[in-house]
């Protein structure tokens, strides 16, 4: 249940139920005075258990632990608010928390789903399958706020905080320069790559993303302890891979618009997607909602490069084309 990666420090490997990921990978560094916890798990049962079993293993005691969040993505962050104590920090990023604090933010991205051709009778299937919001955050935990370039110390650890935008919008990486650490949470994942979704007005997340993928591709790092999956050495031959794989994404996009004006759920439901079903019609409605927050994704990227463009049709829905 918990490995030891190195001296003081620790992974707990957290599952997840039903969901494609499997599990997560929670790291634990332990201190002479205070130890530091990395992503937790979603607020179930399961989740508890599993952390807590590993902290009693290698004696690690909540009552001198500190937290600190990658994203506000519920699987890294729902389990927090019940593993932190009084005297417990809980280190995080404020462009996530304005999310995690501003007034429903589902009704907003059901609106803009439902503006990106998304059907209005799948629309809240789709919330209510939605782990975020079955098993999200329902108390948000006071934060301390740590900004690109900070520094974070714990035991003899001493991370930098690398913002990466992108997966979302503060997304952040712990960067240990003298041991050539990474902790990346999902910017960076093997085997599988992370999700680049848009679901808000006049954003480009992967724009930003790989904006992001080439600030950590400049750091020195030997090993990344990821959000999810197994460890990893090639940090630099992975980036260029999911670079790769975001430009051949986006080919694919301008191809299937080839076809003509369509809306960006019309658009992923051209593109090819690694899942074991027939159509387009018979994707989990969970799928399809992955589907289209990445097909919007790429046709905004697209957008902002000039290579597509967008207008909203009588019945109010984004209509995206190859030509102006
Ligand atoms: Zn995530």
């Amino acid at each position: 249940m918990i490995e030891q990666i190195q001296d003081h420090l620790w992974r707990i490997e957290v599952p997840l139920p039903g969901n494609p990921l499997k599990s997560i990978n929670s790291y634990v560094i332990q201190g002479p005075s205070r130890n530091l916890i990395i992503d937790t798990g979603l607020d179930r049962k399961e989740c508890l258990d599993a952390i807590l079993a590993g902290l009693d293993e290698a004696g690690i005691h909540l009552d001198e632990t500190d937290f600190f969040i990658t994203h506000m993505h519920a699987d890294h962050s729902a389990l927090v608010p019940k593993l932190a104590g009084d005297s417990s920090q809980v280190y995080f990023n404020r462009p996530d928390a304005e999310v995690f604090e501003g007034v429903s933010p589902w009704e907003t991205i059901l609106e803009y789903a439902g503006r990106n051709g998304f059907p209005e009778d799948e629309l809240r299937d789709a919330l209510h399958n939605h782990p975020g919001y079955k098993h999200g955050v329902t108390k948000v935990p006071d934060f301390t706020f740590l900004d690109d370039g900070d520094s974070l110390e714990a035991g003899d650890y001493r991370f930098r905080c690398v913002q990466t935008p992108g997966h979302t919008k503060g997304h952040t990486c712990l960067y240990e320069p003298e041991k050539k650490i990474l902790i990346s949470g999902d910017h960076i994942l093997i085997d599988i790559t992370p999700n680049i979704q848009c679901w808000r007005e006049g954003m480009n997340p992967l724009g930003d993303y790989l904006a992001s993928l080439d600030k950590v591709r400049e750091l020195d790092v030997e090993l990344v302890l990821p959000g999810h999956r197994r460890l990893f050495r090639n940090c630099r031959e992975r980036i260029d891979e999911l670079k790769r794989h975001h430009h051949e994404r986006a080919d694919e996009v301008l191809t299937v618009l080839s076809g003509g004006t369509q809306s960006a759920y019309e658009v992923a439901s051209g593109m090819t997607w690694d899942l074991d079903c027939d159509s387009w019609d018979a994707f989990p409605v969970a799928q399809k909602w992955f589907a289209t927050g990445e097909a919007i994704a790429h046709l905004r990227w697209l957008e902002e490069k000039g290579e597509v463009f967008s207008e909203t049709d009588g019945a109010g829905t984004v209509m995206f084309s190859r030509e102006n």
